[in-house]
């Protein structure tokens, strides 16, 4: 059966930010049309007719430099397999939104924005080499509002280097003013492969960033929202369904060129080369994944952790039992609760320490 919670990876933004190693480019308008044509046709064939998508998360890249026709041409075949109760997610930058695009969005069936923010602070989003201002999010968030869409996303970052912990803060009060339901935190990740990495940027002192992330997850609570997953927060019930699929061990259909599915718990990823996608389709690569181990590293990001009777049922194998000598070595951090393997607040912080533990235990 085709899973039920599907991605579409849009490969192109309008400029390339400093810190991104995504697989994106910036197109030309007959680009973009041939990749229509290809990713159309894949889409095509992984529908089935009574496929029924309950999620479904365009991301990129940056989705909301599509034209309303593109955008429609994209999803014009998905859009008979939604139902009342699909989340329908789409990534946008504030300064690729207007009124016309959201309208169009609503008749696509998209209920929730995922707005790139990263910061309020003008000179943290100059560093960032992002395009919009502070008054522009705000313009951005009123607008999605009054197109009807209330389920919003905004991420912010975290450990820029230059930014503070007086940043931060500001940061955040600026999102409580927004008044909306979820947030993403992200800290700077010096990639490799992306310009900052290239330019040997120096990352920010590992305390001052724990120092962050702390006071982040604190006061998210001390607002009501619930901290769901290590790096996501929420209230009104408004959790991203899409990434709890990813996080709670359900297959996934991944579509467009270096994106990445999951079938019968084998992972997949398209070829991620744009030109190669074009001329020679998808061609999707399997990869064997370690099935248990991943459901425990992905679980144990989240408040619901790892449901013990679910995993024996899909793996045969008796986790309570597994993770005994590590709940003893983790006490305080790991926990069983509910019939759940479980971190706590503090062993979320600890979480890679801990998920190198887990890995022994199914090599
Ligand atoms: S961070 Fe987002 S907008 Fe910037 S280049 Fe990467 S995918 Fe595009």
């Amino acid at each position: 059966m085709t899973p039920a919670s599907w991605y579409i990876h849009v490969p192109f933004c309008a400029s390339v930010c400093p810190y991104c190693d995504f697989f994106r480019t910036v197109p030309s308008a007959a680009r973009i049309e041939q990749w229509l044509d290809v990713v159309g046709a894949e889409i095509r064939s992984r529908l089935e007719p009574d496929t029924k998508i309950d999620t479904l998360y365009i991301g990129g890249g940056t989705p909301s430099v599509l034209s309303d026709s593109q955008f429609f041409r994209l999803v014009k075949d998905l859009l008979p397999h939604l139902h009342a109760q699909s989340e329908v997610t789409v990534e946008c930058n504030p300064e690729s939104l207007s009124a016309q695009k959201l309208a169009m969005y609503r008749q696509c069936k998209v209920n929730r924005i995922s707005l790139g923010v990263q910061s309020f602070n003008a000179k943290t989003i100059e560093k960032l080499g992002r395009h919009h201002t502070p008054a522009l999010i705000e313009q951005a968030v009123e607008a999605i509002k009054e197109a009807g869409i209330d389920n919003i996303s905004i991420d912010l970052m975290f450990a820029v280097p230059g930014q503070s912990m007086a940043d931060v803060q500001a940061d955040l009060a600026r999102f409580f003013r927004l008044d909306i339901a979820h947030l993403s935190i992200y800290s700077l990740i010096l990639e490799e492969g992306s310009v900052f990495g290239r330019q040997g940027l120096q990352a920010v002192d590992e305390d001052l960033e724990a120092d962050e992330y702390e006071w982040i997850v604190q006061t998210m609570k001390a607002h009501g929202y619930c901290h769901y997953e290590i790096s996501s927060f929420a209230r009104d019930g408004k959790l991203s369904r899409h990434n709890l699929a990813y996080w709670l061990d359900q297959d996934f259909v991944g579509i467009g060129c270096g994106a990445s599915g999951r079938e019968n718990r084998r992972r997949y990823t398209n070829a991620p080369d744009l030109l190669e996608y074009i001329e020679k389709g998808p061609r999707p690569e399997y990869e064997p994944v370690n099935a248990p181990f991943e459901a425990v590293m992905m679980g144990l990001r989240t408040c619901f952790g790892v449901d013990l009777a679910s995993f024996f049922e899909k793996y045969g194998l008796r986790l309570e039992e597994m993770a005994a000598p590590l709940l003893a070595k983790y006490d305080g951090d790991l926990m069983v609760e509910r019939g759940a393997l479980k971190t706590t607040e503090s062993g979320m912080e600890k979480l890679n320490s801990i998920l190198v533990d887990f890995l022994a235990l199914f090599e």
